[in-house]
């Protein structure tokens, strides 16, 4: 088309005048305070089908625009309807927290002002915001590194970063890069499965990943690493990541943090820790320890849309020295030429982590901590646990019910009828092979039912091959009257199946 030609129409411009704004934004916020009420209203999982689903998302490519009052109904009539209530106070899957709104609301702003925070020059405040939380995150685990790190997309992007840094430094400690297939990752056999991921993701043989055995309470054996290791040596690996676990997702094990950074030192490997759910619980007293540990690891996951309560996503990958993460990730090679005065406007996220562009995710994360002040958050994580101990208690007391491990605020444990009630987490007698069976099967048909009726939500875990009914509390809605309800309605399952 000739640039001079004046016969097409302009089109009009996306930009919504104020009074529209406001307008479409009240219904937003209207639909969003309905969905914040809805959290705590049974059931928690709806039951749908994968067709009747796929039949209300079947429509073809829009190729013209409709209202967007239409747009804000269909979400109401399918996000509200359909999906699980993340947020629900008997809601124990997975490790996913209930989130708090104000961080919700802070989301919404976020994507409203779109800064692009790849660096201090696109985004002055929000990369100085960031900055900040990721201090304030740093100081509040004590992990002492002086906030260096970044925030991510969860605690699977900030292992694999980790991962990266650590497979960094070993290229610079060598001359000349190690053969890729020489290269070892070690985790316990309770490891999080995106360590693996990330191992194979950069060229570590699968079978140069490392399970360490772990101890009755699922916690890494320091000096089956450190066999490990010192086999590994003599035979020509090069051993290039140690992952210790602050909080496995299975039982909420934490491995001895402080042994494990000893036989790193002495072996000399990168040393991360994944707390990606367990490390806010160092802000707590009876937790407090694992800070130790914290202080003499490399690098550390530590995840704010889990026990931070953000909404999703948010991770946060801490380093000891960014030097190592500015050669997994930088391209330039005057990283390392920023002097001290000009640091703060020099500084570029990009050259520490995989992204370019990136949401702005430190404005939940500070509007949370700012708005509820870390020592709320603090108490509502020790909330979190000793609900879980009110649950142990309850495990212990009832001779029907198997505790089968817990730390933190997870609690594994299963129905078992008659069977030799012995208390201790890990420390039951094993059960003959058809018995196992019997009751994996028995557990199973507990759980489905369960989550089939919709007032309480649970993910199963196998351990040592027992098939358990497994807790996690990261949710500031759970009660003490939740967890009785939960230990009532297994029993009452249980019972009534095996009637
Ligand atoms: C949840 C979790 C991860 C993975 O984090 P995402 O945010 O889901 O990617 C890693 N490690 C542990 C221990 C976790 O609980």
């Amino acid at each position: 088309m000739d640039a001079n030609d004046q016969t097409a129409e302009p089109l009009d411009s996306f930009d919504m005048d104020p009074q529209t704004f406001r307008r479409l934004g009240y219904q937003v916020i209207d639909l969003m305070a309905d969905a914040v009420t809805q959290e705590s209203s049974d059931p928690v999982m709806p039951q749908v089908s994968g067709q009747q689903m796929r039949a209300i998302f079947d429509d073809p490519v829009p190729e013209q625009g409709v209202v967007p009052e239409k747009l804000i109904r269909a979400c109401r009539e399918t996000l509200l309807q359909y999906d699980r209530k993340n947020g629900h106070p008997r809601f124990f899957g997975y490790v996913c927290a209930s989130a708090d709104p104000l961080g919700a609301l802070a989301d919404a702003l976020a994507s409203v002002l779109n800064q692009n925070v790849t660096a201090w020059r696109s985004a002055p405040a929000a990369t100085e915001m960031e900055r900040l939380v990721v201090r304030w995150l740093d100081e509040m685990v004590a992990f002492r590194s002086g906030g260096q790190g970044l925030l991510v997309g969860g605690g699977s992007a900030a292992n694999t970063t980790a991962i990266a840094c650590a497979l960094a430094t070993v290229k610079s400690n060598n001359e000349k890069a190690p053969p890729r297939d020489r290269l070892s990752v070690y985790r316990s056999t309770q490891g999080h499965l995106s360590i693996e991921k990330a191992a194979r993701l950069f060229g570590v043989p699968q079978e140069n990943v490392r399970a360490i055995d772990v101890d009755a309470h699922y916690r890494m054996i320091p000096e089956a690493l450190d066999r490990k290791l010192s086999n590994d040596l003599r035979d020509g690996l090069i051993p290039a990541c140690v992952c210790a676990s602050a909080g496995t997702a299975n039982t909420g094990a934490i491995d001895p943090l402080l042994e494990i950074a000893e036989v790193c030192r002495r072996h000399r490997v990168w040393f991360h820790i994944d707390g990606a759910y367990g490390a806010p619980a160092a802000m707590t007293s009876d937790y407090h320890w694992m800070q130790d540990g914290f202080a003499q690891a490399d690098s550390m996951s530590l995840d704010p849309h889990k026990w931070l309560f953000a909404p999703l996503d948010v991770g946060c990958v801490l380093f000891r020295d960014e030097t190592a993460a500015a050669q997994a990730f930088s391209l330039q090679s005057e990283y390392t030429a920023v002097s001290e005065e000009d640091g703060i406007e020099h500084y570029a996220f990009f050259n520490y982590g995989l992204e370019l562009s990136r949401r702005f995710r430190a404005l939940k994360v500070w509007m949370i901590l700012k708005g509820r002040g870390v020592r709320r958050i603090t108490r509502m994580i020790e909330q979190n646990i000793s609900l879980r101990r009110y649950l142990d208690a309850r495990i212990a007391a009832d001779p029907r019910l198997e505790a089968l491990g817990s730390d933190l605020s997870i609690s594994c444990f299963r129905y078992h009828p008659a069977g030799p009630h012995t208390g201790g987490a890990g420390a039951c007698e094993p059960a003959a092979p058809a018995e196992q069976v019997r009751l994996n099967a028995l557990n199973r048909k507990i759980l489905e039912t369960l989550v089939a009726e919709g007032r309480v939500y649970m993910s199963p875990t196998t351990l040592g091959g027992r098939y358990a009914l497994r807790v996690c509390i990261v949710n500031f809605r759970t009660m003490q009257g939740d967890i009785n309800l939960l230990v009532d309605e297994v029993l009452r399952i249980g019972a009534e199946l095996c009637s």
